[in-house]
C-alpha cells in the first residue's frame, strides 16, 4: 500500500488531531512510496533501524521517534547515524506517541490494562490520559505487583505496603510518573506508570496510595505491536515487532 495512504488511515484511526504533543505524529521520515513490510519497535533507536535494515523492512513504526520538542534539531552523531542509515535504505519512519498511548483498545493504556485484568471507566490527568479502573477481585498490593511481573517479566518497583488490600487502580504507560497526585486526587488506592522520581516516594507514604513504577519501556511494548498487527490485518502487510530490551 503507499505510504501516504497508510499515515493517513492510522492518523484518522488513533485521532492524532486531538493531542497537544511533544513530536509530530506520522511520517517523520519519508521512505520509499509503498510499504509491504513493516518492522515495529517501542523506540526508533539504531539498533532497531539495523534491524528493519535486516528484515528488508519498507518502514519502521514506532512510539518514540524523532524530533521532540525543544531538543537540539542540528542532525549530529548518533542522531545523524540514525536517520543516514534510514535514507541511504529509503525506510520511512512513523511515530504515534501520545495517541498511541490513549486509544481506546490498540493504545498503551488499552493494552497494558487488558494485561492486568483492568478496564477504564474514568479519566484523569492531562489530556485525559491518566486511566482509572476497578480490580475485578480484591487484591493486596502485593499480589497485583506479581501479576505485573508475571505478564511484564520485570519486577516493577512498589512503594506501598504488600499486605494492603487495592480495588482502584489508576494506570498510565511510560513516563508519566507526574500524574500521581491526580490518580490520588482520582480515589485510586495504588498507581501504575513506567518510570519513577524521587518525590514520589514521600507521596506514595504520605497519602497511603501506592506508586508502582514498572518500567518505561515494559509498559510501553504493547500499543504499538497492537498497531502494527491491526495495520496488517487491515492492509495485508507483513509486520514483525523487534522487543530490544531496556531495563528503564
Ligand atoms: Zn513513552
Amino acid at each position: 500500500m503507499l505510504l501516504h495512504e497508510l499515515e493517513k488511515y492510522t492518523g484518522q484511526l488513533l485521532q492524532i488531531d486531538r493531542f497537544k504533543d511533544y513530536a509530530p505524529n506520522g511520517v517523520q521520515i519519508e521512505g520509499r512510496a509503498t510499504i509491504t513490510r513493516i518492522v515495529c519497535g517501542v523506540s526508533a533507536s539504531e539498533a532497531l533501524i539495523d534491524a528493519a535494515i535486516e528484515q528488508h523492512a519498507d518502514a519502521i513504526l514506532v512510539h518514540h521517534g524523532y524530533f521532540w520538542r525543544g531538543e537540539d534539531p542540528r542532525l549530529l552523531g548518533a542522531k545523524r547515524r540514525r536517520i543516514a542509515k534510514l535514507l541511504a535504505h529509503n525506510i520511512s519512519l512513523l511515530a504515534y506517541h501520545l495517541p498511541l498511548d490513549a486509544h481506546a483498545e490498540l493504545g498503551n493504556n488499552a493494552q497494558l490494562g487488558r494485561r492486568l485484568g483492568l478496564a477504564a471507566d474514568s479519566r484523569f490527568g492531562e489530556q485525559d490520559l491518566g486511566w482509572a479502573g476497578t480490580l475485578p477481585s480484591e487484591t493486596t498490593l502485593g499480589e497485583f505487583a506479581q501479576l505485573i511481573e508475571a505478564q511484564l517479566g520485570r519486577t516493577p518497583l512498589v512503594i506501598g505496603d504488600p499486605a494492603r488490600t487495592i480495588a482502584r487502580v489508576g494506570w498510565c504507560t511510560g513516563g508519566a510518573q507526574g500524574y500521581f497526585p491526580d490518580a490520588i486526587a482520582a480515589g485510586c488506592d495504588a498507581y501504575l506508570t513506567g518510570e519513577a522520581s524521587e518525590q514520589h516516594y514521600h507521596v506514595a507514604m504520605e497519602s497511603g496510595v501506592a506508586f508502582i513504577a514498572a518500567g518505561h519501556h515494559a509498559t510501553e511494548r504493547y500499543g504499538v505491536q497492537a498497531l502494527a498487527a491491526h495495520l496488517a490485518d487491515q492492509f495485508g502487510l507483513t509486520q514483525h515487532y523487534v522487543d530490544l530490551p531496556n531495563p528503564i
